[in-house]
């Protein structure tokens, strides 16, 4: 696949750029295979100036895998509160279980072991044995595959499993045994800063004259991408019914995107369906009647392929308010906040406290 000036060059060119353009991160000078395991896990999805704050707190309040593995999930959850994709927190609280079970609390080195535990693909497998313990394992994120696409001036479209397999063998081909840890970091620096999906900065590139794209003039043609799904628009009403200064808030049991999460009662307005009849529709989920339902705000925002628009009412609970159980709570606005929330969940609190008045 490489040529064999590129062979030679590119690892040699990237790891100069990196050692003086390189981003600090955290683990630069200390990689611990569980730090490395809870960044990687993070890292999936988002972006690394979102992570980073994210991940000072989850690691300061679990500073090793046993104090994960001990942890409730509700806890992890709530320190995972932000940062979406919540099935990452349940997947890398199991892992961690699994860690101190099979390894005795130890992160294994091995990326055989580390794609058996439950969350961990090849990517976060690379990530945590070339950073952590320095074995020579691609860890290639977007960022990567974009880079290694364009070097070679690959056809395939990336987002599929033979392609990808194509590019990650290409990559075991020029990945350094000294210091592979620090090569594929350069990339995911080189992609977020030099590289980008839009704007690549080929001029100052270090591996320009090794790259095929940009020899070719070809370098906003690829990667080969796939056709991009129209995001579907959607309307979600939530209700806040208020009793005794308390809201109810409902445990989230279905669903892998917020399972294990705290939310108001919502429902989807159907075709022909007042936001009010949602609404109602919403309380009568809990057992609740609400009066005096009012519109308390609107939060926007996406889930998956879906822009949604959440219609918030606000509200007393009516006759006999429910009572609580495991998925239903009756909580005071400082109690809600400590709860695991999704994002939107927590805009509208925001939203509601910012009000004029509290529970009442
Ligand atoms: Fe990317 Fe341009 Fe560098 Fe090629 S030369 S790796 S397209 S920035």
């Amino acid at each position: 696949m490489w040529a064999p000036q590129q062979r030679e060059a590119i690892p040699r060119l990237l790891l100069e750029w990196y050692r003086v353009h390189g981003r600090p991160m955290p683990w630069h000078d200390t990689p611990h295979p569980y730090h490395l395991l809870v960044a990687a896990i993070m890292l999936q999805q988002t972006q690394v100036q979102t992570v980073l704050p994210y991940l000072r707190r989850f690691l300061h309040r679990f500073p090793t895998v046993q104090t994960l593995a001990q942890a409730k999930e509700d806890e992890v959850l709530h320190y995972w509160g932000g940062l979406g994709y919540y099935s990452r927190a349940r997947n890398l609280h199991r892992a961690a279980q699994q860690i101190v079970q099979q390894y005795g609390g130890r992160v294994p080195c091995e990326a055989t072991q580390l794609r058996q535990l439950p969350g961990v693909g090849e990517y976060t497998a690379g990530a945590v044995a070339s950073i952590a313990c320095g074995k020579p394992e691609p860890a290639l994120d977007a960022n990567g595959y974009r880079i290694l696409a364009r070097l070679l001036a690959f056809e395939g479209e990336v987002s599929r499993p033979t392609h990808r397999r194509q590019l990650w063998e290409a990559c075991r081909q020029v990945i350094p045994e000294q210091a592979p840890g620090d090569f594929n970091q350069a990339l995911m620096d080189l992609g977020a800063t030099v590289c980008t999906a839009r704007h690549p900065r080929c001029l100052v590139c270090p591996l320009a004259e090794h790259c095929s794209a940009f020899q070719q003039g070809r370098q906003m043609d690829l990667p080969v991408l796939p056709p991009r799904r129209a995001s579907e628009k959607v309307q979600d009403v939530c209700v806040v019914i208020e009793c005794d200064r308390r809201w109810l808030m409902v445990k989230r049991t279905n669903g892998q995107l917020w399972r294990g999460m705290w939310e108001f009662p919502r429902v989807r307005l159907e075709e022909g369906e007042t936001i009010e009849q949602a609404a109602a529709r919403a309380a009568a989920m809990t057992g609740a009647q609400m009066s005096d339902a009012a519109p308390s705000g609107i939060v926007r925002h996406s889930v998956m392929h879906y822009a949604i628009t959440l219609h918030v009412l606000r509200g007393r609970a009516r006759v006999q308010p429910p009572q609580e159980n495991g998925q239903l709570r009756w909580v005071t606005p400082e109690e809600a906040t400590a709860l695991p929330l999704p994002s939107p969940v927590r805009k509208v609190i925001q939203t509601l406290m910012s009000g004029s008045d509290t529970p009442g």
